[in-house]
């Protein structure tokens, strides 16, 4: 199996980049977002626990993210390997992870970064905003927040996969095309 983390703040192109990646190397994307979101729209209990922290730009609480993450993984036993895309955020996540690969006789292979801007990312998803339908696109204070939240609790991962060397860093600023082309020099050489 190949697992790779898609890693960076929000709006730094980690979606956009998974849709061409998992299609390249045959491999399942997971966003937790994605999950989530769905969840809220089919008003399922999950989809409440979790809608008061996103509108806000929070994370949502470990146990209830790692419980959904670990059911994902669950429906897609067969999977060739997994791109993580908002997942791990935390600590708590990243160790969680481990574990879980763990028990798939599996790991994860790199946490591969996109870098961008602070100020581009915050124009890039006041962009999205105006045809996302997210509410947390929507506002540049809970936008703020969203880059803070990053930096001040998510951010730290980077530090737990050099350690472990399995992070790379990506400069995500360019074309689509030219981002997918510098994560792809990277998958396939931890490949
Ligand atoms: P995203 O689509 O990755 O930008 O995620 C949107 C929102 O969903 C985040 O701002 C969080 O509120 C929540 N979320 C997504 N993934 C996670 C995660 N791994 N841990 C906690 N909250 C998450």
């Amino acid at each position: 199996m190949t697992n790779i983390i898609l890693f960076g703040p929000p709006g730094s192109g980690k979606g956009t980049q998974a849709n061409f990646l998992k299609e390249k190397y045959n491999l399942v994307h997971i966003s937790t977002g994605d999950v989530f979101r769905y969840n809220i729209k089919n008003a399922t209990e999950l989809g409440t626990m979790a809608k008061s922290y996103i509108d806000k730009g929070q994370l949502v609480p470990d146990e209830i993210t790692i419980d959904m993450l670990s059911n994902e993984l669950d429906k897609n036993s067969d999977a060739n390997g997994f791109i993580f895309d908002g997942f791990p955020r935390t600590e708590a996540q990243a160790e969680a992870l481990g574990h879980l690969m763990d028990d798939k006789d599996s790991q994860i292979d790199a946490m591969v970064a996109l870098e961008v801007d602070d100020e581009i990312l915050v124009e890039r998803l006041l962009e999205r905003g105006k045809t996302s339908g997210r509410a947390d696109d929507a506002d540049e204070s809970i936008i703020r927040n969203r880059i803070k939240v990053y930096y001040d609790e998510t951010a730290i991962l980077k530090d737990y996969y050099q350690k472990l060397d399995k992070f790379y860093g990506v400069d995500g600023v360019g074309s689509i095309e030219a981002i997918t082309q510098r994560l792809s020099e990277v998958i396939d050489k931890i490949s």
